[in-house]
């Protein structure tokens, strides 16, 4: 699904990302860590256009993400085309960031009525099925100060997969809970990669990482240090920074 290749970012003169390739295919769980500043957050924003790339290309499903190539020349995609290429990828943050003033359906419908052309009968039907989805059948009618921040975070994903993306990415969305929150949103994902969805998920939940990670990658100093699958990089790491990160957060 996902082919990003030599991706360069920088920030003024602090170069982010210095040549990051990220495969991810159909189906797959790819759990990106590394330490703070890494760049772990900025390449998933170049995933799909938050961020412009210095160099190098991201592709979803084969389609270039954000630019469009002509003859020798590169041109960045108008606004729209951005915004369609967009619809395929959800997005869940660390902060919920819940519409306040809408009530948790009207969370999840918004985008499905107002940029896909669903009816609201239609819409409201598919979240109630989201909802239960992510075991909030009952808060259909609540607001997000009502809720938990777990069941807020739940709400976040529910609200992405109504769009119907191919693909979810993840920015450390356990990180802002209480500790007796992570294991249900951690379980909703869980869920959701068992059911076939694509995902790539920045997370410091090494446990997670290794029951439902396909592919782990470590990124350090704007560099992928070290990828394979969960038991190579988490048990068996190669590189002095992956054993040193490794057992500060385990
Ligand atoms: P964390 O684990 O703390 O979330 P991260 O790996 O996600 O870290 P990024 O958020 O990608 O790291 O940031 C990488 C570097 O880029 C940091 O040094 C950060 O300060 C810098 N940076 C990120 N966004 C911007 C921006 N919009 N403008 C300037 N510098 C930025
Ligand atoms: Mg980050």
């Amino acid at each position: 699904v996902v082919e990003a290749l030599g991706i360069h970012k920088s920030y003024g003169s602090l170069e982010v990302l210095k040549g990051v390739d990220l495969r991810v295919r159909p189906g797959e769980v790819t759990c990106l860590l590394g330490p703070s500043g890494s760049g772990k957050s900025t390449l998933l924003r170049c995933l799909n256009h938050l961020e412009r790339v210095d160099a190098g290309t991201v592709r979803i499903d084969g389609e270039l993400v954000g630019y469009r190539v002509k003859g020798d020349k590169v041109y960045e995609l108008p606004k729209r085309e951005v915004a369609h290429q967009r619809r395929n990828v959800g997005m869940v943050f660390q902060r919920f960031n819940l519409f306040p003033h809408m009530t948790v359906v009207q969370n999840v419908i918004e985008a499905p009525t107002r940029v896909l052309g669903q009816s609201k009968a239609e819409a409201r039907e598919r979240a109630r099925e989201l909802l239960a989805q992510v075991g909030l059948a009952d808060k259909a009618q609540a607001y997000p100060v009502q809720l938990s921040g777990g069941q807020q975070q739940r709400v976040a994903i529910a609200r992405a997969l109504a769009m119907q993306p191919k693909l979810m990415l993840f920015d450390e969305p356990t990180s802002a809970l209480d500790p007796e929150l992570v294991g249900e949103v951690l379980d909703v994902m869980r869920r959701l990669a068992d059911g076939g969805m694509t995902m790539v998920v920045v997370t410091h939940e090494i446990g997670f990482a290794r029951e439902v990670g396909d592919t782990v990658v470590f990124l350090d100093g704007g560099v992928v240090v070290e990828e394979g699958t969960p038991a190579d990089v988490l048990s068996r790491p190669q590189h002095e920074r992956t054993r040193s990160f490794l057992s500060k957060v385990l």
